[in-house]
Protein backbone atom coordinates (compact mmCIF):
# COMPACT_ATOMS: atom_id res chain seq x y z
CA UNK A 1 0.00 0.00 0.00
CA UNK A 2 3.23 2.44 0.49
CA UNK A 3 3.56 2.03 -3.33
CA UNK A 4 0.21 2.83 -4.11
CA UNK A 5 -0.33 5.49 -1.55
CA UNK A 6 2.90 7.53 -2.91
CA UNK A 7 2.08 7.68 -6.42
CA UNK A 8 -1.40 9.02 -5.47
CA UNK A 9 0.18 11.48 -3.38
CA UNK A 10 2.72 12.18 -6.15
CA UNK A 11 -0.18 12.82 -8.90
CA UNK A 12 -2.45 14.74 -5.86
CA UNK A 13 1.05 16.75 -5.88
CA UNK A 14 1.63 17.25 -9.25
CA UNK A 15 -1.63 18.27 -10.28
CA UNK A 16 -3.55 20.07 -7.69
CA UNK A 17 -6.47 21.33 -9.45
CA UNK A 18 -7.22 18.30 -11.60
CA UNK A 19 -9.91 16.74 -9.61
CA UNK A 20 -11.69 14.59 -11.78
CA UNK A 21 -8.28 13.37 -12.29
CA UNK A 22 -7.06 12.87 -8.90
CA UNK A 23 -10.66 11.21 -8.44
CA UNK A 24 -10.04 8.53 -11.15
CA UNK A 25 -6.36 7.50 -10.31
CA UNK A 26 -7.57 7.12 -6.66
CA UNK A 27 -10.43 4.94 -7.37
CA UNK A 28 -7.91 2.58 -9.59
CA UNK A 29 -4.74 2.75 -8.10
CA UNK A 30 -6.13 1.87 -4.56
CA UNK A 31 -8.07 -1.47 -5.75
CA UNK A 32 -5.28 -2.39 -7.58
CA UNK A 33 -3.40 -3.42 -4.20
CA UNK A 34 -3.89 -7.25 -4.60
CA UNK A 35 -1.98 -6.95 -7.62
CA UNK A 36 0.47 -4.94 -6.44
CA UNK A 37 1.13 -6.69 -3.03
CA UNK A 38 1.54 -10.15 -4.72
CA UNK A 39 4.07 -8.58 -7.13
CA UNK A 40 5.54 -5.46 -5.49
CA UNK A 41 9.04 -5.52 -6.79
CA UNK A 42 8.59 -6.19 -10.87
CA UNK A 43 6.10 -3.39 -10.27
CA UNK A 44 8.24 -1.22 -8.97
CA UNK A 45 11.33 -2.04 -10.73
CA UNK A 46 9.33 -0.93 -13.90
CA UNK A 47 7.95 1.96 -12.18
CA UNK A 48 4.56 0.67 -13.62
CA UNK A 49 2.27 2.88 -11.51
CA UNK A 50 4.25 5.92 -12.00
CA UNK A 51 3.98 5.61 -15.60
CA UNK A 52 0.28 4.72 -15.64
CA UNK A 53 -0.64 8.09 -13.98
CA UNK A 54 1.36 10.06 -16.31
CA UNK A 55 -0.15 10.55 -20.24
CA UNK A 56 2.43 9.71 -22.84
CA UNK A 57 1.20 13.86 -23.81
CA UNK A 58 -1.58 16.11 -23.22
CA UNK A 59 -2.11 18.40 -26.21
CA UNK A 60 -3.69 21.83 -25.96
CA UNK A 61 -4.47 24.16 -28.69
CA UNK A 62 -6.76 27.24 -30.02
CA UNK A 63 -9.70 26.54 -31.85
CA UNK A 64 -10.52 29.84 -33.86
CA UNK A 65 -13.87 29.24 -35.46
CA UNK A 66 -16.35 32.29 -36.95
CA UNK A 67 -20.13 33.06 -35.37
CA UNK A 68 -23.18 33.64 -37.59
CA UNK A 69 -23.01 37.08 -36.72
CA UNK A 70 -19.38 37.45 -38.79
CA UNK A 71 -17.85 37.41 -34.71
CA UNK A 72 -15.01 35.22 -33.92
CA UNK A 73 -14.94 32.99 -31.40
CA UNK A 74 -12.14 30.89 -29.72
CA UNK A 75 -12.11 27.67 -27.90
CA UNK A 76 -9.59 25.10 -26.43
CA UNK A 77 -9.10 22.08 -27.58
CA UNK A 78 -7.60 19.27 -26.32
CA UNK A 79 -6.16 15.57 -27.10
CA UNK A 80 -4.69 13.60 -24.62
CA UNK A 81 -3.06 10.39 -25.92
CA UNK A 82 -2.85 8.47 -22.51
CA UNK A 83 -1.33 5.07 -23.37
CA UNK A 84 -0.73 3.17 -26.43
CA UNK A 85 0.41 -0.01 -24.67
CA UNK A 86 -1.41 -1.93 -26.48
CA UNK A 87 -2.86 -0.43 -29.66
CA UNK A 88 -3.09 2.41 -31.39
CA UNK A 89 -4.72 5.68 -28.60
CA UNK A 90 -8.98 5.32 -28.92
CA UNK A 91 -11.44 7.80 -27.25
CA UNK A 92 -13.92 10.07 -27.99
CA UNK A 93 -14.23 14.06 -28.08
CA UNK A 94 -16.23 16.04 -25.97
CA UNK A 95 -17.42 18.95 -26.22
CA UNK A 96 -18.83 20.45 -23.75
CA UNK A 97 -18.22 24.20 -22.04
CA UNK A 98 -17.30 21.76 -18.46
CA UNK A 99 -14.22 20.96 -20.83
CA UNK A 100 -10.87 21.18 -19.37
CA UNK A 101 -7.37 18.95 -19.11
CA UNK A 102 -8.77 17.15 -15.38
CA UNK A 103 -11.73 15.73 -17.56
CA UNK A 104 -10.04 14.70 -20.23
CA UNK A 105 -7.27 13.54 -18.65
CA UNK A 106 -9.55 11.21 -16.39
CA UNK A 107 -11.40 10.19 -19.27
CA UNK A 108 -8.12 8.94 -21.10
CA UNK A 109 -7.02 7.04 -18.17
CA UNK A 110 -10.01 5.45 -17.62
CA UNK A 111 -10.34 4.40 -21.58
CA UNK A 112 -6.92 2.90 -21.02
CA UNK A 113 -8.03 -0.03 -18.64
CA UNK A 114 -12.02 -0.31 -20.44
CA UNK A 115 -10.25 -0.81 -23.63
CA UNK A 116 -8.36 -3.74 -22.42
CA UNK A 117 -11.59 -5.04 -21.14
CA UNK A 118 -12.34 -5.43 -24.96
CA UNK A 119 -9.66 -7.56 -26.04
CA UNK A 120 -9.08 -5.62 -28.98
CA UNK A 121 -6.17 -3.96 -29.35
CA UNK A 122 -6.83 -0.14 -28.66
CA UNK A 123 -4.49 1.88 -26.57
CA UNK A 124 -6.65 4.78 -24.21
CA UNK A 125 -6.62 8.39 -25.11
CA UNK A 126 -9.34 11.43 -25.05
CA UNK A 127 -10.38 14.75 -26.34
CA UNK A 128 -12.42 17.36 -26.72
CA UNK A 129 -13.06 20.99 -26.61
CA UNK A 130 -14.81 23.72 -24.23
CA UNK A 131 -17.04 24.56 -27.09
CA UNK A 132 -21.14 24.40 -26.04
CA UNK A 133 -23.13 22.92 -29.03
CA UNK A 134 -26.26 24.19 -27.69
CA UNK A 135 -28.51 26.88 -29.24
CA UNK A 136 -25.43 26.89 -32.23
CA UNK A 137 -26.47 26.65 -35.50
CA UNK A 138 -25.96 23.69 -38.07
CA UNK A 139 -23.69 25.99 -40.12
CA UNK A 140 -21.67 26.97 -36.83
CA UNK A 141 -21.48 23.56 -35.61
CA UNK A 142 -19.44 22.86 -39.22
CA UNK A 143 -17.25 25.79 -39.02
CA UNK A 144 -16.05 24.39 -35.22
CA UNK A 145 -16.12 20.86 -35.91
CA UNK A 146 -13.75 21.97 -39.21
CA UNK A 147 -11.39 24.34 -37.24
CA UNK A 148 -11.41 21.61 -34.60
CA UNK A 149 -9.84 19.28 -36.84
CA UNK A 150 -7.38 21.42 -38.78
CA UNK A 151 -5.37 21.17 -35.73
CA UNK A 152 -5.94 18.04 -34.30
CA UNK A 153 -5.38 16.10 -37.81
CA UNK A 154 -1.43 16.62 -36.89
CA UNK A 155 -1.83 14.21 -34.31
CA UNK A 156 -4.22 11.52 -35.20
CA UNK A 157 -3.88 8.97 -37.60
CA UNK A 158 -5.79 5.14 -38.48
CA UNK A 159 -2.93 3.66 -36.88
CA UNK A 160 -1.44 6.17 -34.45
CA UNK A 161 -5.30 8.05 -32.30
CA UNK A 162 -8.67 7.34 -33.51
CA UNK A 163 -11.09 9.48 -31.64
CA UNK A 164 -15.06 9.14 -31.78
CA UNK A 165 -17.98 10.69 -30.62
CA UNK A 166 -18.85 11.23 -26.72
CA UNK A 167 -20.54 14.25 -25.40
CA UNK A 168 -21.87 16.76 -27.73
CA UNK A 169 -20.44 14.64 -30.88
CA UNK A 170 -22.10 12.71 -32.72
CA UNK A 171 -22.54 11.26 -36.22
CA UNK A 172 -23.25 14.96 -37.41
CA UNK A 173 -19.98 15.63 -35.73
CA UNK A 174 -17.94 13.07 -37.14
CA UNK A 175 -18.72 13.04 -40.37
CA UNK A 176 -17.88 17.21 -40.61
CA UNK A 177 -14.37 16.15 -39.26
CA UNK A 178 -13.86 13.56 -41.55
CA UNK A 179 -14.50 15.70 -44.08
CA UNK A 180 -12.34 18.33 -43.00
CA UNK A 181 -9.10 15.55 -42.01
CA UNK A 182 -9.87 13.62 -45.86
CA UNK A 183 -9.36 17.58 -47.35
CA UNK A 184 -6.09 18.33 -45.70
CA UNK A 185 -4.87 14.67 -45.82
CA UNK A 186 -6.12 14.36 -49.46
CA UNK A 187 -6.59 10.74 -48.77
CA UNK A 188 -9.45 8.57 -47.69
CA UNK A 189 -8.54 7.10 -44.37
CA UNK A 190 -11.62 6.77 -42.74
CA UNK A 191 -10.21 4.23 -39.81
CA UNK A 192 -8.75 7.65 -38.46
CA UNK A 193 -12.82 8.20 -36.65
CA UNK A 194 -15.20 5.67 -35.58
CA UNK A 195 -18.79 6.42 -35.11
CA UNK A 196 -19.17 7.67 -38.41
CA UNK A 197 -22.57 7.24 -41.06
CA UNK A 198 -23.14 4.09 -42.78
CA UNK A 199 -22.41 5.71 -45.76
CA UNK A 200 -18.76 6.28 -45.18
CA UNK A 201 -17.46 3.57 -43.78
CA UNK A 202 -19.37 3.63 -39.81
CA UNK A 203 -20.89 0.33 -38.99
CA UNK A 204 -24.44 -1.06 -37.85
CA UNK A 205 -25.22 -0.25 -34.19
CA UNK A 206 -22.43 1.95 -33.43
CA UNK A 207 -24.97 4.56 -32.11
CA UNK A 208 -26.49 1.95 -30.10
CA UNK A 209 -23.39 0.35 -28.70
CA UNK A 210 -23.01 1.87 -25.60
CA UNK A 211 -26.43 1.55 -24.15
CA UNK A 212 -27.10 -2.00 -25.41
CA UNK A 213 -23.40 -2.96 -24.12
CA UNK A 214 -24.58 -1.98 -20.94
CA UNK A 215 -27.74 -3.40 -20.84
CA UNK A 216 -25.91 -6.41 -21.95
CA UNK A 217 -23.49 -6.76 -19.14
CA UNK A 218 -26.01 -5.95 -16.73
CA UNK A 219 -27.87 -9.24 -17.95
CA UNK A 220 -24.57 -11.25 -16.97
CA UNK A 221 -24.86 -9.59 -13.75
CA UNK A 222 -28.69 -10.48 -13.27
CA UNK A 223 -28.14 -13.92 -14.40
CA UNK A 224 -25.53 -14.54 -11.52
CA UNK A 225 -28.39 -13.36 -8.98
CA UNK A 226 -31.11 -15.59 -10.82
CA UNK A 227 -32.68 -12.30 -12.20
CA UNK A 228 -33.38 -10.99 -15.61
CA UNK A 229 -34.31 -7.64 -17.07
CA UNK A 230 -38.19 -7.87 -17.51
CA UNK A 231 -40.19 -6.91 -14.72
CA UNK A 232 -36.85 -4.01 -13.28
CA UNK A 233 -37.36 -0.97 -13.10
CA UNK A 234 -34.75 1.50 -14.69
CA UNK A 235 -34.12 5.29 -13.43
CA UNK A 236 -32.12 6.78 -16.45
CA UNK A 237 -30.43 10.20 -16.29
CA UNK A 238 -29.35 11.44 -20.12
CA UNK A 239 -31.42 12.41 -22.86
CA UNK A 240 -28.62 11.18 -25.25
CA UNK A 241 -27.06 8.76 -27.58
CA UNK A 242 -26.37 6.38 -24.44
CA UNK A 243 -29.74 6.72 -22.59
CA UNK A 244 -31.32 6.20 -25.66
CA UNK A 245 -29.38 2.84 -26.65
CA UNK A 246 -30.13 1.79 -23.22
CA UNK A 247 -33.94 2.86 -22.99
CA UNK A 248 -34.43 1.03 -26.47
CA UNK A 249 -32.81 -2.31 -25.14
CA UNK A 250 -34.15 -2.10 -21.97
CA UNK A 251 -37.64 -1.53 -23.31
CA UNK A 252 -37.35 -4.45 -25.39
CA UNK A 253 -36.47 -6.87 -23.13
CA UNK A 254 -39.40 -5.97 -20.66
CA UNK A 255 -38.16 -3.48 -18.43
CA UNK A 256 -39.60 -0.53 -17.22
CA UNK A 257 -37.82 3.16 -17.98
CA UNK A 258 -39.04 5.71 -15.56
CA UNK A 259 -36.71 8.49 -15.73
CA UNK A 260 -34.83 10.19 -18.35
CA UNK A 261 -32.68 13.57 -17.67
CA UNK A 262 -31.27 16.34 -18.93
CA UNK A 263 -28.76 19.10 -17.70
CA UNK A 264 -32.12 21.19 -17.17
CA UNK A 265 -34.30 18.31 -14.84
CA UNK A 266 -35.74 15.05 -15.21
CA UNK A 267 -38.90 13.39 -16.42
CA UNK A 268 -40.88 11.08 -15.09
CA UNK A 269 -43.01 8.29 -16.18
CA UNK A 270 -45.12 6.59 -14.28
CA UNK A 271 -46.30 3.78 -16.50
CA UNK A 272 -42.73 3.49 -17.63
CA UNK A 273 -41.92 5.35 -21.17
CA UNK A 274 -42.82 3.62 -24.53
CA UNK A 275 -40.92 1.97 -27.23
CA UNK A 276 -42.03 4.68 -29.46
CA UNK A 277 -40.73 7.29 -26.93
CA UNK A 278 -37.40 5.69 -26.25
CA UNK A 279 -36.92 5.59 -30.03
CA UNK A 280 -37.84 9.41 -30.62
CA UNK A 281 -35.41 10.24 -28.13
CA UNK A 282 -32.48 11.39 -30.90
CA UNK A 283 -35.00 12.62 -33.46
CA UNK A 284 -36.38 14.97 -30.38
CA UNK A 285 -33.28 16.30 -29.74
CA UNK A 286 -32.20 16.94 -33.28
CA UNK A 287 -35.61 18.57 -33.79
CA UNK A 288 -34.79 21.05 -30.69
CA UNK A 289 -38.13 19.46 -28.76
CA UNK A 290 -37.59 20.69 -24.56
CA UNK A 291 -37.52 17.89 -22.26
CA UNK A 292 -41.25 19.51 -21.30
CA UNK A 293 -42.71 19.06 -24.79
CA UNK A 294 -40.95 15.58 -24.43
CA UNK A 295 -42.69 14.65 -21.54
CA UNK A 296 -46.17 15.90 -22.58
CA UNK A 297 -45.85 14.08 -25.78
CA UNK A 298 -44.68 10.98 -24.04
CA UNK A 299 -47.05 10.82 -20.73
CA UNK A 300 -44.25 11.69 -18.51
CA UNK A 301 -44.13 14.71 -15.58
CA UNK A 302 -40.99 17.16 -16.02
CA UNK A 303 -39.15 18.12 -12.54
CA UNK A 304 -36.89 21.11 -13.68
CA UNK A 305 -33.57 21.63 -12.27
CA UNK A 306 -33.59 18.10 -10.42
CA UNK A 307 -32.19 14.68 -10.81
CA UNK A 308 -34.15 11.74 -10.29
CA UNK A 309 -31.01 10.55 -7.66
CA UNK A 310 -32.27 9.65 -4.01
CA UNK A 311 -36.14 10.92 -5.58
CA UNK A 312 -37.04 8.13 -7.32
CA UNK A 313 -37.97 4.41 -7.01
CA UNK A 314 -36.29 1.84 -9.30
CA UNK A 315 -34.68 -1.50 -9.17
CA UNK A 316 -31.65 -0.19 -11.15
CA UNK A 317 -29.85 3.31 -11.44
CA UNK A 318 -28.28 3.90 -15.05
CA UNK A 319 -26.74 7.25 -15.12
CA UNK A 320 -26.43 7.74 -18.96
CA UNK A 321 -25.28 11.34 -18.36
CA UNK A 322 -22.23 12.92 -17.06
CA UNK A 323 -19.19 12.75 -14.44
CA UNK A 324 -19.90 13.16 -10.16
CA UNK A 325 -23.73 12.74 -11.02
CA UNK A 326 -24.40 10.32 -7.64
CA UNK A 327 -23.03 12.00 -4.75
CA UNK A 328 -23.05 10.21 -1.12
CA UNK A 329 -26.15 11.93 0.44
CA UNK A 330 -28.13 10.72 -2.93
CA UNK A 331 -26.38 7.30 -2.39
CA UNK A 332 -28.06 7.59 1.18
CA UNK A 333 -31.61 8.11 -0.05
CA UNK A 334 -31.48 5.98 -3.20
CA UNK A 335 -30.81 3.05 -0.48
CA UNK A 336 -33.72 3.95 1.69
CA UNK A 337 -35.34 3.68 -1.54
CA UNK A 338 -34.36 0.08 -2.38
CA UNK A 339 -31.94 0.56 -5.27
CA UNK A 340 -30.21 -3.02 -6.16
CA UNK A 341 -27.89 -1.97 -9.00
CA UNK A 342 -26.33 0.49 -9.95
CA UNK A 343 -25.30 0.52 -13.87
CA UNK A 344 -22.98 3.16 -15.01
CA UNK A 345 -23.66 3.97 -18.56
CA UNK A 346 -21.98 7.54 -18.04
CA UNK A 347 -17.91 7.42 -17.16
CA UNK A 348 -17.20 7.74 -13.55
CA UNK A 349 -20.87 8.92 -13.01
CA UNK A 350 -20.66 8.22 -9.19
CA UNK A 351 -18.15 9.66 -6.29
CA UNK A 352 -15.66 6.96 -4.81
CA UNK A 353 -18.13 7.67 -1.73
CA UNK A 354 -20.97 6.85 -3.07
CA UNK A 355 -19.84 3.92 -5.04
CA UNK A 356 -18.19 2.31 -1.66
CA UNK A 357 -21.55 3.67 0.64
CA UNK A 358 -23.19 1.40 -1.97
CA UNK A 359 -20.92 -1.65 -1.98
CA UNK A 360 -21.12 -1.74 1.69
CA UNK A 361 -25.41 -1.79 1.85
CA UNK A 362 -25.22 -4.29 -0.39
CA UNK A 363 -25.81 -2.53 -4.04
CA UNK A 364 -24.11 -3.90 -6.79
CA UNK A 365 -22.07 -1.46 -8.25
CA UNK A 366 -21.68 -1.85 -12.52
CA UNK A 367 -17.95 0.12 -13.94
CA UNK A 368 -18.31 2.43 -16.35
CA UNK A 369 -15.18 0.51 -17.78
CA UNK A 370 -16.69 -2.73 -18.08
CA UNK A 371 -20.63 -1.57 -18.19
CA UNK A 372 -20.30 1.21 -21.28
CA UNK A 373 -17.37 -0.21 -23.05
CA UNK A 374 -20.32 -1.52 -25.81
CA UNK A 375 -19.45 1.90 -27.45
CA UNK A 376 -15.76 1.36 -28.19
CA UNK A 377 -15.90 -2.39 -28.69
CA UNK A 378 -18.05 -1.35 -31.78
CA UNK A 379 -15.55 1.33 -32.58
CA UNK A 380 -12.94 -1.21 -32.96
CA UNK A 381 -15.03 -3.09 -34.98
CA UNK A 382 -15.86 -0.25 -37.06
CA UNK A 383 -11.74 -0.03 -37.50
CA UNK A 384 -11.59 -3.58 -38.51
CA UNK A 385 -14.47 -3.37 -41.22
CA UNK A 386 -12.83 0.11 -42.59
CA UNK A 387 -9.00 -2.18 -42.75
CA UNK A 388 -11.02 -4.48 -44.34
CA UNK A 389 -13.14 -2.30 -46.31
CA UNK A 390 -15.85 -4.68 -45.69
CA UNK A 391 -19.44 -3.98 -43.70
CA UNK A 392 -20.56 -6.19 -41.44
CA UNK A 393 -24.64 -7.08 -40.84
CA UNK A 394 -26.24 -5.58 -38.04
CA UNK A 395 -26.48 -8.92 -37.22
CA UNK A 396 -23.28 -9.75 -37.02
CA UNK A 397 -21.92 -6.64 -35.02
CA UNK A 398 -24.75 -7.00 -32.65
CA UNK A 399 -23.55 -10.81 -31.70
CA UNK A 400 -20.14 -9.90 -31.87
CA UNK A 401 -20.96 -6.93 -28.93
CA UNK A 402 -22.81 -9.62 -27.19
CA UNK A 403 -19.91 -11.59 -27.26
CA UNK A 404 -17.70 -9.06 -26.28
CA UNK A 405 -19.66 -7.60 -23.09
CA UNK A 406 -19.82 -11.74 -22.02
CA UNK A 407 -16.12 -11.96 -22.14
CA UNK A 408 -16.01 -8.43 -20.28
CA UNK A 409 -18.30 -9.74 -17.64
CA UNK A 410 -15.54 -13.36 -17.57
CA UNK A 411 -12.42 -11.34 -17.28
CA UNK A 412 -14.06 -9.86 -14.26
CA UNK A 413 -15.04 -13.10 -12.38
CA UNK A 414 -12.04 -14.45 -12.91
CA UNK A 415 -9.90 -11.14 -12.00
CA UNK A 416 -12.18 -11.47 -8.44
CA UNK A 417 -11.26 -15.34 -8.53
CA UNK A 418 -7.46 -14.63 -8.74
CA UNK A 419 -7.62 -11.74 -6.26
CA UNK A 420 -10.06 -13.43 -3.78
CA UNK A 421 -12.26 -9.93 -3.60
CA UNK A 422 -15.47 -11.43 -3.88
CA UNK A 423 -18.16 -9.69 -5.81
CA UNK A 424 -16.71 -6.73 -6.23
CA UNK A 425 -17.06 -5.41 -9.90
CA UNK A 426 -15.45 -2.28 -9.56
CA UNK A 427 -12.06 -3.68 -7.96
CA UNK A 428 -12.48 -6.50 -10.76
CA UNK A 429 -12.73 -4.10 -13.53
CA UNK A 430 -9.20 -2.38 -12.46
CA UNK A 431 -7.43 -5.64 -11.72
CA UNK A 432 -8.46 -7.07 -15.02
CA UNK A 433 -7.42 -3.76 -17.22
CA UNK A 434 -4.30 -3.39 -15.15
CA UNK A 435 -2.82 -7.18 -15.77
CA UNK A 436 -2.99 -6.74 -19.57
CA UNK A 437 -1.33 -2.97 -19.59
CA UNK A 438 1.05 -3.72 -17.27
CA UNK A 439 2.26 -6.36 -19.36
CA UNK A 440 2.44 -4.92 -22.46
CA UNK A 441 3.86 -2.11 -20.47
CA UNK A 442 6.71 -4.63 -18.66
CA UNK A 443 7.18 -6.35 -22.17
CA UNK A 444 7.80 -3.08 -24.01
CA UNK A 445 10.63 -1.90 -21.92
CA UNK A 446 11.06 1.59 -19.80
CA UNK A 447 10.00 4.39 -22.18
P1 LIG B 1 -24.84 13.00 -25.39
O1 LIG B 1 -24.24 14.32 -25.68
O2 LIG B 1 -25.49 12.26 -26.48
O3 LIG B 1 -25.89 13.15 -24.18
C1 LIG B 1 -25.47 13.64 -22.97
C2 LIG B 1 -26.67 13.83 -22.07
O4 LIG B 1 -26.19 14.14 -20.78
C3 LIG B 1 -27.58 14.97 -22.52
O5 LIG B 1 -28.91 14.60 -22.32
C4 LIG B 1 -27.18 16.11 -21.60
O6 LIG B 1 -28.26 16.97 -21.25
C5 LIG B 1 -26.75 15.37 -20.34
N1 LIG B 1 -25.73 16.12 -19.61
C6 LIG B 1 -24.57 16.61 -20.08
N2 LIG B 1 -23.91 17.27 -19.11
C7 LIG B 1 -24.68 17.18 -18.02
C8 LIG B 1 -24.56 17.69 -16.71
N3 LIG B 1 -23.49 18.42 -16.35
N4 LIG B 1 -25.55 17.42 -15.83
C9 LIG B 1 -26.63 16.69 -16.20
N5 LIG B 1 -26.81 16.20 -17.43
C10 LIG B 1 -25.84 16.45 -18.33
O7 LIG B 1 -23.66 12.13 -24.73
P2 LIG B 1 -23.52 10.55 -24.65
O8 LIG B 1 -24.84 9.94 -24.41
O9 LIG B 1 -22.71 10.11 -25.79
O10 LIG B 1 -22.60 10.39 -23.34
C11 LIG B 1 -23.15 10.31 -22.04
C12 LIG B 1 -22.13 9.70 -21.10
O11 LIG B 1 -21.76 8.38 -21.58
C13 LIG B 1 -20.81 10.45 -20.95
O12 LIG B 1 -20.32 10.28 -19.63
C14 LIG B 1 -19.89 9.74 -21.92
O13 LIG B 1 -18.52 9.90 -21.59
C15 LIG B 1 -20.34 8.30 -21.72
N6 LIG B 1 -20.01 7.39 -22.79
C16 LIG B 1 -20.43 7.64 -24.08
C17 LIG B 1 -20.13 6.76 -25.08
C18 LIG B 1 -20.65 6.92 -26.46
O14 LIG B 1 -20.48 5.97 -27.26
N7 LIG B 1 -21.29 8.00 -26.82
C19 LIG B 1 -19.26 5.58 -24.82
C20 LIG B 1 -18.96 5.36 -23.43
C21 LIG B 1 -19.30 6.27 -22.48
P3 LIG B 1 -29.05 17.90 -22.31
O15 LIG B 1 -30.02 16.97 -22.99
O16 LIG B 1 -29.72 18.89 -21.45
O17 LIG B 1 -28.01 18.45 -23.23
Amino acid sequence: MDYINQVIQSVKDKNPNEHEYIQAVSEVLLSLAPAIEKDQDLYKKNGILERLVEPDRCISFRVCWVDDSGKPQVNRGYRVQFNNAIGPYKGGLRFHPSVNLSVIKFLAFEQTFKNSLTTLPMGGGKGGADFDPRGKSDGEIMRFCQAFMTELYRHIGPDIDVPAGDIGVSQREVGYMFGQYKRIRGAYENGVLTGKHLSFGGSFIRPEATGYGAVYFLEQVLNHFNQNIKGLTFALSGFGNVAWGSAKKIIELGGKVVTLSGQDGYIYFENGLSKEGAEDIILARQKGLTKQEFADKFGGVFYKNQQPWGKVKADVYMPCATQNEIDLEQAIKAVQLGVKFVNEGANMPTTNQAIDYFKDHGVIVCPAKAANAGGVAVSGLEMSQNSQRLSWTKEEVDNKLKDIMRGIYNQLIDAANEFGIGYDLCKAANLAGFKKVSTAMIMQGIY
